[in-house]
């Protein structure tokens, strides 16, 4: 089947509403994006699959929704202010362009470590030395802008965690192993952006701080990995275009002991989806020794105390909204027209049942509505009666709605309707009263792509 590319999916995201450049009629603004009404849908169903795995089939992990703008002591502790850094060159030829030095190192030499002579990949012109550039947003808080004033947007959200332990330890009723979860908003002044909602400034994370008693964390990183990759497996990306890769020495952070990024054959090639790190106890010493705070847990019964180690399975909302679109979109020819489908596992399908009066007229109309208010109480369902019934097919298909209802002529006498599978284009005749328990049915099966093998 076909393979896609990243203009077919951005055009597919413009056309159907999913996802604008952000301040369009202003020309945009670089690497920003907007959301549309199925993108927010698309992009709310994989934060809720993420929120279900994680918490609410566990019993091991508490929710948090931390502040944005944190005391400035945090990123000093957490090493961000002086080590959160890319190294950036500039082309001082003719295009004048900035470049992450170890990108352009990894795409020309092989490897971002490796030695050698580099060019500008726009122009070929010779590069600048490299200058380490903090991708920390800074602003201030209160009127003025003096120094000491100064406050950032988190460029992660595991710091909001890590400041939290304390009073999430004394709430929650946990004691290691268990985790604390969170999305939200983070920022990066990102060197090159790009690849669309790859790589952007302004990102969402979903991430889980997973405390463990220290000689536990080998074992439980192993298993993070493993629960990782199920994830985005059971939510239909195919398995040979996901793969566990493990960082090597020069890669590793400075708080991590072990890091392996799940990543995805994007169009652009095998790209990180989220990285799973072996932190230690790096995070909750800094902060121990930054804010003055004992963090560390006790254990009532036998008096022990350990700082916990901690595994992070850090992953991005936007990210894997991309790889769950670029996985699911396909072209195939039905009678002589191309036909392009968003197959998406019917759980993160913004729309699960659009209903059609096959025409408009003869009460069809009205009788489609009414299977519509019924349907839309048990999940999301869409009333079209704008075109041909081919073209609001089209769109259905093209939004990755996995099944459509038609109101026709037999309705009219007989209660039933036609039910259409997306993937198939299989129709059966169903009574209308069967409709949603049969939908509901359907929508809790196991999925796996029909794109796969
Ligand atoms: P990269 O190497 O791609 O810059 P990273 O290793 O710096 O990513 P992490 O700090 O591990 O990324 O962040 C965890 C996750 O957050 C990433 O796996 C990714 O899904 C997401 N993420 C990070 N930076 C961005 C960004 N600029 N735009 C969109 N998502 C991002």
């Amino acid at each position: 089947m076909a393979d896609v590319t990243l203009d077919e999916v951005v055009a597919l995201c413009k056309r159907r509403g999913f996802i604008f450049q952000s301040s369009e009629i202003y020309g945009g603004l670089g690497s920003t994006y907007d959301y549309g009404h199925y993108g927010v849908l698309l992009k709310n169903n994989v934060k809720a699959e993420w929120w279900r795995a994680v918490v609410q089939e566990r019993d091991d992990m508490v929710a948090l929704d931390a502040a944005i703008l944190m005391h400035p002591r945090v990123w000093e502790a957490s090493g961000h202010l002086e080590g959160f850094t890319d190294p950036l060159v500039q082309c001082l030829g003719e295009c004048k362009k900035r470049w992450r030095e170890d990108h352009v190192r990894e795409s020309q030499l092989g490897d971002e470590g490796a030695e050698g002579e580099i060019s500008c990949p726009e122009c070929g012109g010779e590069l600048s030395e490299p200058m380490q550039f903090n991708l920390m947003f800074e602003t201030h808080m209160g009127p003025t802008r003096e120094s000491g004033s100064e406050v950032y947007l988190r460029p992660e959200t595991a710091q909001g965690i890590f400041v939290n332990f304390k009073n999430v330890l004394q709430f929650s009723r946990k004691r290691p192993p268990f985790g604390i979860a969170q999305v939200g908003k983070a920022f990066r002044n990102e060197i090159t952006p790009g690849n669309f909602i790859f790589r952007t400034r302004e990102f969402e994370q979903m991430e889980i701080e997973f405390f463990v008693p220290p000689d536990d964390a080998p074992e439980w990183h192993k298993r993070w990995m493993d629960e990782r990759m199920r994830w985005y497996a059971e939510l239909g990306i195919r398995e040979d275009k996901l793969r566990l890769r493990e960082h090597g020495p020069d890669e590793l952070s400075h708080y991590s002991s072990a890091t392996s990024d799940i990543e995805y054959l994007f169009p652009m090639g095998f790209s990180e989806l989220e990285g799973i790190a072996n932190r230690g106890d790096f995070d909750l010493r800094q902060h121990a020794k930054f804010s003055g705070e004992k963090l560390e847990y006790v254990d009532s019964a036998t008096g022990d105390r350990y700082v916990p180690h901690v595994i992070e399975p850090s992953a991005g909302a936007d990210r894997a909204t991309l790889a769950f679109m670029v996985d699911a979109y396909d072209s195939e020819e039905v009678e002589g027209r191309e036909r392009v489908v968003l197959r998406l596992h019917p759980r993160l399908a913004p729309v699960k049942v659009a209903v059609l009066p096959l025409v408009n007229k003869d009460g069809q109309p009205e009788k489609a509505r009414e299977v519509y208010e019924e349907l839309r109480g048990r999940m999301p369902a869409e009333y079209d009666t704008g075109g041909s019934i081919g073209k609001r097919y089209r769109r259905q298909d093209e939004i990755g709605t996995p099944w459509g209802v038609t109101v026709d002529h037999e309705t009219m006498e007989d209660d039933t309707v036609t039910l259409r599978d997306r993937d198939t284009l299989e129709q059966t005749r169903i009574p209308i009263g069967e409709l949603g328990a049969e939908l509901e049915r359907r929508l809790a099966e196991p999925w796996t792509s029909p794109k796969s093998g």
